[in-house]
């Protein structure tokens, strides 16, 4: 399939080439022919599937090609209107937009809070096609009268699930109400599908096709996901640990607070890791420099918070850590997002401490998919983790087949295999960098203790819940 038979003009086609785009992807197949003859979408895509084009080329085609009607004065009215949940998707989605819009002359504005109001009210007043927009900055001038929605013809809810997670329904709500409800086609992308999105689909969507590219609410297949249970307090140590193996591999640390998330930064960058934080105390300029030195490579660490990672787009981000487990299971598949993207593969590695094993019995459930459960030698837990009464074992024949870890080669993140390997049902130490040596055996003893389903295995070896 190439993008000239999905029936893309060639001035796309030629700014695609340029950016090295040969392919469309899975979601970019289906939904580019239905968006650019005017239907609805209602488009299940993660971050990393490709969505961005998969509604913007379709976009910029319809600007391109279709005339505005002629207004009565007063600025152009903007044609297209984007939401999203966060100020880094905003701009990341009106950067690729520029990209893609390279050879069209299409003004565009991109509107966030958090920044002054001078300039988006001097491009807005200049007039502009496209807006890509955060709900509560567009509130912001909706209420000023700097803007008139009443032109839209193309909206796109991206991460339409975040949005509403970060409770923008109100908000979206009085956006819709300003915007004309004939004539509009909607566009909604979405990697969850819960009940309130079904019902915002139903009341403003005309008989949406639906498009998936995952199935509900799964990752990459590629990505190995991997749990080491570990003392609250010694979390901190064991990423550390984790992340001295490889000072060089990009890693994306989750953190669940913005403070949390700060005082993590500090003790790794303190130890010599060179480390920055994301989240939504640091201006919109200090999260925008973090994550460039991230892409650049002059942090190796990024500590973020769900809210603030959301649709970070790094290519091929190689392990993702969770410090603290996400409070929604959805997240965990937001974050994990941002490793095994087209077709690469990636690590995804929770920490997991006592307080936490109901969410990661919640996670494993939403996924449908083995997770490895591995202490970490030298880390075992002083006392072990209790998994409740429905042990991981028993957790196994909850999901059948699903729950038994497989241990082939085919599976692993990378080539290297003595890096990356799985112990499976190996000892410990010997050659795996996470070896402790004699410490790690020393301390095998109390791991065993564990309640572990299977009972009885050495550390180290892999297991599912
Ligand atoms: P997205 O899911 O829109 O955040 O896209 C994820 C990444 O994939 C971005 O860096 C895009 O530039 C890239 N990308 C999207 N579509 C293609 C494609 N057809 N070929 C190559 N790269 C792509």
């Amino acid at each position: 399939m190439s993008f000239e038979s999905l029936g893309l003009a060639p001035f796309l086609l030629r700014a695609l080439s340029e950016q090295g785009y040969e392919t469309p992807t899975a979601i970019q197949e289906q939904a580019i022919p239905l968006a650019l003859a005017g239907r609805d979408l209602l488009a299940g895509a993660q971050t990393g599937t490709g969505k961005t084009a998969a509604f913007g080329l379709p976009l910029l085609q319809h600007l391109a090609t279709n005339s505005q009607e002629v207004s009565s004065g007063g600025p152009r009215k903007p044609r297209a209107l984007i939401l999203t949940p966060t100020r880094e998707l905003a701009t990341q989605v009106h950067d690729s937009l520029r990209g893609y819009s390279k050879y069209l002359r299409i003004p565009s504005a991109c509107i966030y809070g958090g920044v002054g109001m001078g300039n988006q009210l001097d491009i807005l007043r200049r007039g502009v096609d496209l807006l890509v927009a955060c709900p509560g900055r567009l509130i912001d001038h909706i209420e000023r009268r700097s803007i008139d929605l009443s032109g839209i013809e193309v909206l796109v809810l991206d991460e339409a699930d975040r949005m509403l997670d970060m409770g923008f329904l109100p908000s979206i709500k009085r956006i819709l109400a300003k915007l004309p409800k004939q004539n509009r086609q909607t566009l909604l992308f979405s990697a969850t599908f819960e009940e309130s999105i079904k019902q915002l689909a139903l009341e403003f969507m005309r008989n949406p096709e639906q498009i998936q590219v995952t199935p509900k609410n799964t990752v990459a297949e590629l990505i190995t996901h991997r749990v080491h249970p570990v003392d609250g307090g010694r979390k901190r140590d064991l990423l550390l640990h984790l992340l001295a193996q490889d000072s060089r591999e990009q890693t994306l640390v989750f953190a669940r607070t913005k403070h949390g998330s700060d005082k993590l930064a500090a003790f790794l960058d303190k130890s010599g890791i060179k480390t920055a934080a994301i989240h939504g105390n640091k201006s919109q300029g200090q999260r925008l420099r973090a994550l460039a030195d991230f892409k650049a490579g002059r942090v190796t660490v990024l500590v973020a918070t769900d809210i603030a990672a959301r649709g970070i787009d790094i290519n091929e981000l190689p392990k993702v850590i969770n410090f603290d487990l996400p409070m929604v299971a959805e997240d965990y598949v937001h974050r994990i997002g941002r490793t095994g993207r087209n077709g690469a593969t990636g690590e995804a590695i929770s920490l997991v401490a006592q307080d936490e094993v109901k969410l990661l019995r919640q996670i494993v459930r939403l996924l449908g998919r083995d997770m490895d459960i591995r202490d970490v030698p030298g880390f075992e837990l002083q006392v072990p983790i209790r998994w409740g009464n429905s042990a991981p074992g028993k957790a196994d024949s909850d999901m059948g087949d699903r729950g038994v870890r497989k241990t082939s080669h085919a599976r692993r993140p990378h080539g290297d295999a003595p890096r990356h390997a799985h112990a499976g049902p190996k000892k410990t130490g010997g050659g795996r960098r996470e070896g402790g040596g004699g410490a790690g055996q020393a301390r095998a003893a109390q791991g065993q203790g564990q309640r572990r389903g299977g009972g009885g295995r050495s550390q180290g070896s892999s297991r599912a819940v």
